[in-house]
């Protein structure tokens, strides 16, 4: 890994609105924090988009160099988490480990790296306390009879990020819920006054001025203050949460540290449903579980890349079967390579054909990089990538050069890599693992000249179990590692 080279990414920020060369605070390191769910049901599908835009962004700043280090936070207190747990009468505690595990379970399915820490807002109350006690002693902030404000009359910057206008605003108007529309901005909530419920349940903090709770606000405010100081690098979240959430956030951090809180807004457009928003009322909503019962996970992240993160995406039949063929495409590729890393060797030269492959395969990873480079461009990094398969196939089609493959083979895996594509495929060809299966496999063909069929059949499903499949030829036996 080269050291990273500030400013060859570029990255569309939403406050500057337009692209800006990327170059962090700190040289080398990366500081970068995504909204993460409210753990209140199962994460929808453009939940996912997001995380999975989360999880291409971090690995690109690993690919070019930089030491990332990622937040995502867990909204596991808030309007929705008590009031749906309150409904089902669990405790709230209860209600969103449920919900984080299935999160979590979902990341995992897509292949989705674990960020450097996921930490849940009830664990950092005591550090929102104080930050709300600082607010509220440099003037910003103010004790009403439900809850304590923030006074966005003191923060003539308010807007700067959405640039939604407050100028009609009344000074004394009071927004109670954590989510709203432009037209409600006003003056929002850092700490709710526990209600006869939620004391209750038990769901309340003692404080100096009432107990309560937090506001949702708040919470990302903190959590990035706590785990990463007063600036960070890139902020990253869905559309929606440009206001009011993220114009709060600034708000608030800003008018306590007096410093620039996100060098970068990055945000991410929604997901749609054959071209409609997608909701339980329309009654067009797809779950994770649905579409990862009908599609693998493998074709869910590549139709997740197909297309620009600021541009709308729209889930349909059409463009799953079209993201799981092209995804096959790319997955034949790597087993026609590795078929040929562990055939004999048939050619050593380096000829006109060797180098017209790794010419090839050099431009194509160029044009993989500049895309990537340029606002994380997926769809013409695919391109690339297509391209790169068609020559390898190509090249296979004739008697391979092993180390030409290799070369090949390897530059190809690491671009798919850079995707979170077939990592699951464990070791490259050559490896321990393919010198062991290449023994189970000799063994069992002396089996099979034995006549013992009982003893290579049982290898046979052993090896099923653990994901590998056998296909007997006229020439010998190959297989073929999939998922697990
Ligand atoms: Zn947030």
């Amino acid at each position: 890994m080269s050291p990273a080279e500030a400013g060859r990414i570029s990255l569309y920020d939403t406050m500057a609105r337009g692209k800006r060369p990327f170059v962090p605070l700190e040289a080398g390191r990366v500081r970068m924090y995504v909204c993460g769910p409210t753990v209140y049901s199962d994460p929808h599908i453009g939940n996912f988009r997001t995380f999975t835009v989360g999880d291409i962004l971090r690995r690109w700043l690993e690919y070019r160099g930089y030491d990332v280090f990622y937040v995502m936070n867990i909204t596991d207190i808030d309007d929705k988490t008590i009031r749906d747990s309150g409904r089902e009468g669990v405790s709230l505690e209860e209600f969103t480990d449920r919900y984080t595990d299935s999160f979590l379970r979902g990341l995992d399915l897509l292949n989705i790296r674990r960020a450097t820490a996921y930490p849940r807002a009830t664990e950092y109350v005591p550090e929102m306390i104080g930050f709300i006690e600082a607010l509220l002693k440099k003037g910003v902030a103010y004790v009403a009879e439900d809850g304590v404000y923030f006074d966005i009359d003191k923060f003539p910057e308010y807007g700067k990020l959405s640039g939604v206008d407050t100028s009609m605003v009344e000074s004394t108007e009071r927004v109670a819920s954590d989510e709203y529309d432009k037209e409600a901005a006003n003056d929002f909530a850092l700490w709710k006054r526990a209600t006869p419920e939620e004391l209750k349940r038990g769901i309340y903090y003692d404080t100096p001025w009432m107990r309560g709770r937090p506001g949702w606000h708040i919470e990302c405010s903190v959590m990035n203050r706590s785990l990463m100081g007063d600036t960070i690098d890139i902020h990253a979240g869905g559309e929606d949460l440009t206001f009011p959430h993220h114009e709060n956030e600034i708000a608030q951090s800003e008018s306590l540290t007096g410093k620039q809180f996100v060098r970068y807004w990055v945000h991410i457009r929604h997901l749609m449903i054959n071209g409609k928003r997608m909701s339980k009322s329309l009654g067009n909503y797809v779950t994770f579980d649905d579409v990862i019962e009908r599609y693998s996970p493998e074709s869910f992240r590549y139709f997740y890349l197909t297309t620009h993160y600021r541009n709308p995406l729209d889930y349909t039949e059409a463009a799953m079967e079209s993201a799981m063929n092209s995804a096959a495409r790319l997955e034949n590729t790597l087993d026609l390579a590795e078929e040929a890393l562990r055939g004999e060797d048939t050619n050593l030269d380096y000829g006109k054909r060797e180098e017209l492959l790794l010419g090839e395969v050099g431009k194509m990873r160029a044009g993989f990089e500049d895309a990537m480079d340029d606002d994380l461009d997926t769809h013409g990094a695919l391109d690339s990538l297509h391209a790169m398969s068609r020559a390898m196939n190509t090249y296979l089609a004739g008697p391979p050069n092993k180390g030409v493959v290799l070369k090949a083979y390897r530059t190809y895996r690491s671009l798919l890599g850079a995707l979170g594509l077939f990592e699951w495929r464990g070791a490259e060809a050559g490896g321990l693992t393919e010198e062991l299966l290449a023994l189970i496999v000799r063994t069992r063909d002396r089996l099979r000249e034995e006549k013992n069929y009982e003893l290579s059949d049982l290898i046979r499903g052993e090896l099923e179990k653990v994901g590998v499949s056998l296909s007997d030829k006229p020439g010998g036996t190959s297989w073929k590692i999939g998922r697990r």
